[in-house]
Formats: C-alpha cells, structure tokens, sequence
C-alpha cells in the first residue's frame, strides 16, 4: 500500500490518500483542541494511544455486527481505513449528564439517564456544530431518513458494547461522540475514532476523569490518564 498526498489536516488527525482510491491512510496527532479551537495544546503522546485505542476498539465492534471503516494498523500512529463520505452529524450518546448537556438544561454532572439518549449535532465548524434534529438533518440533505434509523441503531449498539466492555475495566462510559460515513456501495459505517478524545470515561470507583476534560479543564495529568485508559483496555481486550 503506497501513501500519497495529504488530503486534509484537521485538529487531530492528518488524512492520506493511497494508490487505492477506496482506502484512507490517516495519522494520528498529539495536537489537542478545545472549545472549537480555541483552546489549543499538545497532549504528549496521544496520538499513538488513541490510534491504537480507536483500532481494538472498532475490532470489537465489528466483530459484533457494527460496520467499520477499519482496514489495518500500518504504525503507532498510522491507520488504513476504508474511504467514507462522511456523513456530516456529530451523533452523541449520553448514559450520564455531563459537558454541554449539564449545561444546557441546567443538570448536575453525574446524573444518570434511565435511558440513554441520542443527540445530533450539525458538524460545521463555521457554524458551532449547531444541535439539530433528525427532519432538520433530513431538510438539509445531510442524509436520508434510512441512513438515520441505521446510524442510530449501530449508535446504540455501539452504546451497549462499550458500556459493558468499559464497565470491565473499571470505567464508567458517560457519553461519546460518534461519526458515520459511506462507502462506495453507499452502506453505512462507523468511522473517525472511538478515544479518550472522543468519550467521557469516569474511573467506576473514585469518579476521576480519565479522558479530554482534564484537558478543557486543567486539571493536570492528561497524560497519565490516557495512559491509564490505554493500560486498562490492554488487560482487558
Ligand atoms: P476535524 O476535522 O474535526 O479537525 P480530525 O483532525 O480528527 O477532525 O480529522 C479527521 C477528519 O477525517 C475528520 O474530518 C473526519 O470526519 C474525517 N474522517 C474520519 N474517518 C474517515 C474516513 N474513513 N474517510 C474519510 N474521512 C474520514
Ligand atoms: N465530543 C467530541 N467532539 C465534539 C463535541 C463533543 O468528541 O466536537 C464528545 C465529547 O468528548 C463528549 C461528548 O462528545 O464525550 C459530548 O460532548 P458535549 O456535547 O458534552 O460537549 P463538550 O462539553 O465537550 O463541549
């Protein structure tokens, strides 16, 4: 597999196309971003974790039925992925009240859902990432009411089996943000990263959080959190 140029630089990860124009190389970053970039920093290797974090953990999930756009791991940093369009929604599940959600309707972090819940955000940076709904994103043309019902049936899913892989290792999975995209015969799968960037993961007994707020927040020991994450899911994978 030869890698050519690069297609996009985004905040966390560069893109390559390959000599096949079905597959992505992407790259993984130690570039942090917050508060859609305003808050710029370096978590110190991040970016091998998170590569190699996304890629057991998409294993696992396709291993259970959810499409991935995961082909191989090239490096501790480098990925070949299948080439999706992506579908442009942030799609969030939530099991705990936390971040924007506490925020929002005015809610302690921590609260637990009887339910989880799906929300979906417009992924436009110009804009914010505006919070829309499903006939808004159908109004827009960001996807098809098909496309929907599938990509909140493999959100869901995904919810289910990493909540449940999560609670092994002793965290609690409190909300994440997936991505979906297409492929060339226009099915549905599940692409960009699953990673502490990505996720809110609480250590299940002390509450600590072991993911991107220390980052937002400063509260110190980012890295070693990340490490800690990475540590647990190797014991437990
Ligand atoms: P951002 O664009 O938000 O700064 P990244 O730095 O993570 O994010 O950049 C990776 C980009 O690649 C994102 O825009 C993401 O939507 C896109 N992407 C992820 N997986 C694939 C894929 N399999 N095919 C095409 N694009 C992808
Ligand atoms: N998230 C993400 N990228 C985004 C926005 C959110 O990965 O652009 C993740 C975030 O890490 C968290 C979940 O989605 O796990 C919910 O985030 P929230 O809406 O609470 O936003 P935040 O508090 O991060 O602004």
């Amino acid at each position: 597999m030869e890698k050519r140029e690069q297609l996009y630089e985004g905040k966390a990860k560069k893109v390559f196309a390959t000599d096949d124009p079905e597959l992505l190389i992407v790259s993984y970053k130690d570039d942090a971003t917050a508060f859609n970039g305003l808050k710029k920093g370096t978590i110190s290797g991040k970016g091998v974790i998170n590569n190699r974090m996304s890629n057991l953990l998409m294993q696992m999930l396709e291993k259970s039925g959810i499409p991935t756009h995961f082909v191989e791991e090239l490096s501790e940093r480098e990925t070949l992925v299948k080439k999706v369009s992506i579908v442009p929604l942030e799609v969030i599940i939530r099991n705990i009240a936390a971040g924007s959600f506490s925020k929002r309707y005015g809610r302690d972090e921590g609260e637990v859902f009887s339910a989880p819940t799906i929300e979906f955000s417009y992924k436009n940076d110009e804009l914010g990432d505006p919070l829309l709904n499903e006939y808004h994103a159908i109004a827009l043309g960001l996807a098809t009411k098909e496309e929907i019902e599938t990509i909140k049936r493999y959100a869901f899913e995904t919810n289910r089996l990493l909540k449940a892989f999560w609670a092994e290792c002793g965290i609690t999975l409190v909300d994440f943000k997936l991505e979906f995209g297409k492929i060339s015969d226009g099915s549905i799968v599940l692409a960009d990263e699953i990673s502490p960037d990505t996720c809110r993961l609480w250590d299940s007994k002390t509450g600590e959080k072991l993911d991107k707020d220390r980052f937002r927040r400063d509260l110190g020991g980012t890295e070693e959190a990340y490490a800690e994450v990475m540590k647990r899911l190797t014991e437990h994978i």
